[in-house]
């Protein structure tokens, strides 16, 4: 706009583009600008000519744009691409507990010392609750359904089911986790598989599936495994 004073010192404007703001949706989001979980508005704004503060003309429209309401800073809409922290975490946990009975369902729940892995990594993950009993109900219920339905070729197998399972908890989360994170997640499967002895075929072919899903090189995968000692 063009400001110039008015008789009394006041600025005016005499003309310029004037955009009002409509919201169009909200909800939350991860903030680059103020760092956190905020609720946001998605506007979008039609912009017009304006003459000493009256819109007159249309002049096409702004946005859409994501507006924070701690901050009030405005971002493209490809802000909201980014996971809450929130959500993250809720992901990241879910992962873990997949992972997790990924490996007990390859390795078997015979082991005390896999199972005691096993639980620690949930726990860690944030599912405080969590108990060796429960684990060892989902891995039987989990390895009767799979028998029953035939996903299984045979015991050395990793069942189908627990392939899409794995691929459906940690795909969506690979882009959001650096290498760091991924090698993380893979390690903490690895040394569940190594509790009770060393890695058997069922149990490389999960661990080799989770990397797949988390976008690792097989290369990489196999280093990993290799270098991880038991717990
Ligand atoms: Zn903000």
């Amino acid at each position: 706009m063009l400001p110039v004073r008015g008789g009394d010192g006041r600025k005016l404007t005499v003309w310029g583009i004037r955009t009002t703001w409509s919201t169009v949706a909200d909800g939350e989001f991860f903030c680059p600008g103020c760092g956190g979980d905020r609720n946001y508005r998605r506007r979008t704004g039609r912009r017009r000519f304006a003459v000493l503060g009256v819109p007159l003309l249309p002049r096409g429209t702004a946005g859409p744009v994501v507006e924070c309401q701690a901050c009030k800073e405005r971002f493209d809409t490809d802000v909201l691409d980014h996971l809450t922290t929130t959500r993250f975490s809720a992901m990241l946990r879910d992962a873990v507990h997949t992972v997790t009975l990924a490996v007990l369902t390859a390795g078997g729940t015979a082991s005390r010392s896999a199972l005691e892995a096993a639980v620690t990594a949930v726990r860690g993950a944030g599912f405080q609750d969590c108990t060796e009993e429960q684990l060892e109900a989902v891995v039987d219920a989990l390895a009767t359904d799979e028998g029953r339905l035939g996903l299984y070729d045979g015991p050395e197998c990793c069942g189908a089911a627990l392939s899409i399972e794995l691929h459906e908890a940690l795909e969506p989360l690979a882009p959001h986790l650096a290498g760091p994170g991924r090698a993380s997640l893979l390690l903490q499967g690895a040394r569940i598989a190594l509790a009770d002895g060393p890695y058997i075929p069922a149990e490389r072919e999960v661990l080799a599936t989770v990397g797949a899903a988390l976008h690792m090189g097989a290369d990489e995968v196999t280093r990993l495994l290799s270098a991880v000692r038991a717990p």
